[in-house]
């Protein structure tokens, strides 16, 4: 789907894969406007198809256009291009269990132009591609490397906003946690480098028994719709939940203590997978025996069931396409 400055959106297609074109004064190439969104296709029991809560993606993907100056698709026209590449590409949904048809909607300037201002036409595409169970061989905890020297986002900032170059400030902090061994980065605030944000493309959660602890949207960490649906289905299951400010130094002695049982990281491509253990400048530490815990698997469990159809849609999450 096309947007021009004066037409609006335009020119709905659906055309097999291909490269695009770019001119070289292309104005994303130069000045960076470039969103995008992730959401996954999953095979029902009955044989039909649904993706999860796509409005949810579809209204992040309006908020990251607001905070980058471009064009806001309608929900709708998110939701009906998602549904028509699903039904296009439906014998790629995988039958088996986790597996799923990954769509990955997203828009960029086409204009051709020199100088900083929002450009006048852009582009909204959807391409696809089917994931398998991302722990093949079961759930495996990761390491994560809580990054001191490099921020992801900042206040006032583009980090609650789901845009090309967050990713692309984020690589050097992930190599670093490569070098330290660690399969993650843990992002903490800009401003005093202690408030404990997400992790790499995940959001975090911290259990401490029968209470669970995701930090709060401070602006400048992606509001994720996996973090949004543990809120509610933790809540339903009988924790205590909270979203709150927990630091680096809260962490490590929490951890220390015994009252923090179990850390886990959240997002539409793993759902969830257990933190096993922290490396820092501050010291290193695992959590639990460094395995996956009670609690972080069965919220996996809980979620998983309702994405995949094993349990009943109470929330009215699944927006079923046949
Ligand atoms: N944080 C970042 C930086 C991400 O890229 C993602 C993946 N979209 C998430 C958190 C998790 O968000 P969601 O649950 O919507 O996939």
């Amino acid at each position: 789907v096309k947007w021009a400055d004066g037409v609006g959106w335009h020119d709905a297609q659906l055309v097999p894969y291909a490269p695009l074109s770019i001119d070289p004064a292309n104005m994303t190439l130069h000045y960076g406007q470039a969103i995008f969104e992730g959401l996954k296709a999953y095979h029902r029991p009955d044989g039909g198809v649904a993706t999860f809560r796509p409005e949810e993606n579809a209204k992040r993907f309006q908020a990251s256009a607001r905070r980058l100056a471009m064009p806001e698709l309608p929900v709708e026209t998110f939701i009906e291009a998602c549904d028509a590449l699903v039904r296009q590409d439906r014998a790629w949904v995988p039958t088996s269990g986790e597996a799923s048809l990954y769509l990955r909607p997203f828009m960029f300037a086409t204009e051709a132009g020199m100088g900083v201002r929002p450009a006048k036409e852009y582009l909204f595409v959807v391409i696809a591609s089917p994931a398998g169970a991302y722990f093949a061989g079961g759930v495996k905890p990761v390491s994560v490397w809580i990054s001191e020297e490099y921020v992801r986002a900042a206040p006032g900032g583009t980090g609650a906003a789901k845009c090309a170059g967050n990713y692309a400030a984020s690589l050097v902090a992930q190599a670093q946690a490569a070098e330290k061994g660690c399969d993650q980065v843990v992002w903490l605030d800009a401003v005093e480098r202690r408030w404990i944000e997400e992790m790499g493309g995940m959001n975090l959660y911290f259990v401490y028994g029968n209470r669970i602890v995701t930090p709060e949207l401070t602006g400048s960490l992606l509001p994720g719709i996996t973090r949004a649906s543990l809120l509610r289905i933790a809540e339903d299951l009988g924790y205590e939940v909270a979203e709150g400010r927990i630091s680096v130094d809260d962490w490590r002695s929490a951890n220390a203590d015994g009252s923090l049982t179990e850390v886990f990281a959240c997002g539409t491509a793993a759902v969830i997978t257990p933190v096993g253990s922290v490396k820092s400048a501050r010291g290193d530490w695992t959590i639990g025996d460094g395995g996956p815990g009670e609690v972080t698997m069965r919220l996996r469990q809980a979620l998983l069931d309702i994405q995949t159809g094993a349990a009943d849609d109470t929330y009215g999450w699944m927006h079923r396409l046949g």
